[in-house]
């Protein structure tokens, strides 16, 4: 099959290359020329295990090719998907539709023939409808139909997720549609992947539901931490007990400095302005959010409160910037409201991360140091934060990071420590919801 995936960022570029590895025809096309000059010379624009290979193969096997043009591309294919943004818009917080409407007119232009339009973007209820309108008007006589398939992988396992997916959401009601979408997904049903026929509408609403639904357990876990702190319980212990019960599950059950990345904030935010519009408010939804957006900031206070009440004049050591491990990706990440509270605080920011450094420096002030490794970044330092849980940061040798340092001070903010281990080092130890009372 001919595809063309518009948008070569996380999504676009992931899906166009397991596509071409499933043996079907890829062009990805991106506004970016520097992006796509890149991609044409091999370089991988983003940091996402396996895709440098994958991209390798399928681009040799002549498989998987780039361009900025799609208008060529397009009027040959089967299938266009759009893998563009859908960024949080200022002022709102709605979904900043406006990528996916200039894609939409720049594929309508170059349509000929039959042609499936996929929404492969997260995109509000509705927004399926709007890129059909686009199309029908500015190419009245098109023979085209709009699919709503959303995307459910996760950045750093992408490939995965992609080629082993949990379930495939298909929005159509176009029979001719389902059987294109049939054919582009053909070679997982071989690994069996569950196929979710649905409406265009029910599809856009799926992927929202998801997202929100796993924010909510996030922040659930979050704040029994906090209570568990109070009382003196173990949170990894409740969450244990609740996740081996089948209708809870164990994952996403994991306390930390709150949620963030590319997904899970904007797409909270864009659900609640949908629910709010339609007369129908997603009260859980906005606290989740509201809790999520107080407590990335609050880590900053528990730091502050680690270092005896106040880090004026302090370094603090930052340990992992990214949202999560195993990506380069900043959007959004708790360490950028964590950095800045500490910096409003009066403390000096020194970080490290393995992958995240360069995206780093364009979202956080001037004033971070950067470190080579983690060692660099404890030394002389008044703390160490650990914000993000990179394997790395799991087995420091501790007793070098505490010579290291200024004064022996870790605040685990994903747990990845044993606190007796931790504070047998000399260390003043400080976790997130494993209370022990005094
Ligand atoms: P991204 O910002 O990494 O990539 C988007 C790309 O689209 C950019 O390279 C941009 O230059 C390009 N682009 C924008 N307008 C274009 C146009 N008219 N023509 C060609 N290229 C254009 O974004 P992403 O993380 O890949 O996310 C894409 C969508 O997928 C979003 O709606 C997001 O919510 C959704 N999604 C993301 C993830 C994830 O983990 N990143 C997972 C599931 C779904």
């Amino acid at each position: 099959m001919k595809i063309v995936m518009v948008g070569s960022g996380y999504v676009g570029l992931v899906s166009g290359a397991c596509l071409a590895d499933f043996g079907h025809d890829v062009t990805c096309i991106d506004k970016l020329e520097g992006k796509i000059e890149a991609l044409k010379r091999g370089e991988i624009p983003i940091f996402e295990p396996g895709l440098a290979d994958l991209v390798k193969t399928n681009a040799a096997a002549g498989r998987l090719s780039f361009t900025t043009d799609l208008s060529g591309p397009v009027s040959r294919a089967d299938a266009v998907f759009i893998a563009v943004g859908t960024p949080s818009r200022r002022g709102d917080g709605f979904a900043d539709l406006s990528y996916v409407y200039a894609a939409a007119r720049e594929i309508a232009q170059a349509l000929d023939g039959y042609t499936v339009i996929v929404t492969k973007s997260t995109v509000p209820v509705g927004t399926g409808d709007e890129v059909e309108r686009i199309v029908r008007e500015l190419r009245p006589e098109a023979d085209f139909a709009v699919v709503s398939n959303p995307e459910f992988l996760r950045e750093g396992a992408a490939i995965e997720d992609f080629k082993r997916p949990d379930r495939i959401v298909i929005g159509t009601e176009d029979l001719r549609a389902q059987g294109v979408m049939g054919d582009v997904y053909r070679p997982l049903y071989l690994n069996s992947a569950p196929i979710l026929n649905t409406s265009r509408r029910t599809a856009e609403l799926t992927k929202y539901a998801a997202n929100a639904f796993l924010a909510t357990k996030i922040t659930f876990i979050n704040e029994m931490a906090d209570l568990c702190e109070q009382v003196g319980a173990n949170v990894q212990d409740v969450a244990r007990g609740m996740g081996l019960d089948n209708r809870i599950g164990s994952k996403f059950l994991h306390a930390g400095p709150g949620y963030g990345g590319s997904c899970f904030p904007k797409d909270t935010l864009a659900l609640i302005k949908t629910a709010q519009d339609y007369g129908t408010p997603t009260r859980i939804v906005e606290t989740v959010a509201a809790v999520n957006d107080q407590r990335k900031r609050a880590m900053g206070r528990k730091v502050v409160a680690a270092c005896g009440g106040s880090v004026r004049d302090k370094t603090i050591a930052v340990l992992g910037l990214t949202f999560k491990p195993g990506t380069d990706d900043m959007r959004d990440a708790p360490s950028l409201s964590i950095v800045t509270a500490l910096q409003d605080a009066g403390a000096r920011i020194r970080a490290f991360d393995p992958e995240g450094m360069e995206q780093a420096k364009a979202l956080l002030p001037p004033e971070v140091i950067y470190c080579a490794d983690a060692y660099e970044c404890v030394a002389g330092a008044d703390a160490a934060v650990i914000v993000t849980e990179w394997n790395i940061f799991r087995a420091l040798d501790l007793d070098r990071v505490r010579s290291l340092m200024n004064a022996a001070v870790l605040v685990d903010l994903r747990n990845v420590y044993r606190a007796e281990q931790v504070r047998a080092k000399g260390f003043t130890y400080v976790d997130i919801g494993r209370g022990v009372l005094e």
